[in-house]
């Protein structure tokens, strides 16, 4: 707050690159291991659909590959949804996205790789960019196996795709390198949000020189923004980042949530509750099921929700907000205190008993 009160008293907005947007930007390159360059722009929908662009323009072709449950913002080619199978063409998943753009748009079941490499033997020259949360967490929170990351890696590489991680939300919440730091593959691009603007309008995708160079004004591919790199987010975004830096930050915060996570589990035993609680770092969620573990859509779309809805409604009546739907992430946050989650357990205990 104090970041951007003193850059609110210098203007809100110049049309012009600003000091604190190279300092972010060269802050970002620092951190994100295949980030070369970077462009600024104002929210997650805008940096994945540049992204996508730029990846289209870079190879010539058009049809990307996006996972079932994933979310990369509300541009027409990400708003495709698609049955269960191994491949579907989608048809669009809003009224008001053409056929035509969905058409490009090939979804597929997350953590399936074989299912991915079954779409690049038959339209890999064809296939611009795969586009992938390294961690899924639109879904509730959903791990990538063991192999996945590293088969979109080798196949993008075999077919001369461009790899997206889309980091909006594992961005600076698994660690300073991201998701792809954490399960060392590396993405030709990689788009950022929310954490990195500190609660303000910011976001950014970069990557590879080679690809972020075909951006104007350098290169040919069309991407601007009056806003992007608004210096008030541009503070707020550094100055969060700097506190991030701090050398214990993520190890307290993955302390907070492995006390918040294994008390829930605890008491969901008591209560008898089946429960499946998946967490990486400091995301989790919480999935009403008998499974083990829960790796797809299919799967989550497998767990209990009324119950869900119990334990939503009695938590939010005891004074705790969970994220209001079975398929949105918990975060813990550097400003939740033990207090704050002891009294999540307390109320999670009556919850669980109202089920
Ligand atoms: N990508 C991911 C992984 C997201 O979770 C979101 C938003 O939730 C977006 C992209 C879109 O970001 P925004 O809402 O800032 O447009």
């Amino acid at each position: 707050v104090q970041a951007v009160r003193s850059a609110l008293a210098q203007g809100l907005s110049f049309g012009a690159p600003t000091v604190a947007e190279i300092e972010l930007a060269k802050t970002l390159c620092t951190h994100i291991p295949s980030m070369e360059q970077v462009r600024m722009v104002s929210s997650g929908t805008e940096a994945t659909m540049s992204a996508l662009r730029l990846a289209r323009a870079y190879t010539g072709r058009d049809k990307i590959i996006k996972f079932i449950g994933g979310y990369h913002g509300h541009a027409d080619a990400f708003l495709v949804e698609a049955g269960s199978g191994a491949l579907t063409f989608g048809s669009p998943s809003s009224p008001g996205v053409p056929q035509a753009v969905a058409s490009d748009t090939i979804s597929l079941p997350y953590n399936n790789s074989a299912a991915v490499e079954e779409a690049f033997d038959t339209f890999g020259e064809q296939i611009a960019a795969v586009i992938v949360e390294p961690v899924a967490g639109n879904m509730g929170c959903v791990p990538p196996l063991p192999d996945f990351l590293p088969a979109l890696r080798t196949l993008c590489d075999r077919y001369n795709s461009v790899l997206i991680f889309d980091e909006v939300i594992t961005g600076f919440r698994l660690g300073l390198q991201g998701a792809q730091a954490y399960y060392g593959v590396d993405a030709d691009l990689t788009t950022l949000g929310k954490i990195m603007g500190g609660g303000m309008p910011a976001a950014a995708f970069g990557g590879k020189r080679a690809i972020m160079q075909q951006l104007a004004p350098e290169g040919a591919v069309y991407q601007a923004g009056t806003l992007a790199g608004n210096p008030l987010a541009m503070a707020a975004g550094f100055a969060t980042l700097q506190q991030l830096e701090a050398p214990d930050f993520y190890a307290s915060l993955l302390a907070k949530t492995n006390c918040l996570t294994a008390g829930l589990k605890e008491r969901a035993e008591q209560a008898k509750i089946p429960l499946c609680l998946q967490q990486v770092g400091s995301m989790f969620s919480l999935f009403f099921t008998e499974h083990q573990a829960v790796t797809d859509y299919q799967q989550v779309l497998s767990s209990n929700t009324k119950h869900f809805k119990t334990f939503f409604h009695t938590s939010l009546a005891a004074g705790i907000y969970w994220a209001p739907s079975p398929y949105e992430l918990g975060f813990m946050s550097g400003a939740h205190s033990d207090d704050d989650i002891q009294l999540t357990l307390d109320v999670a205990e009556k919850a669980f008993a109202a089920l």
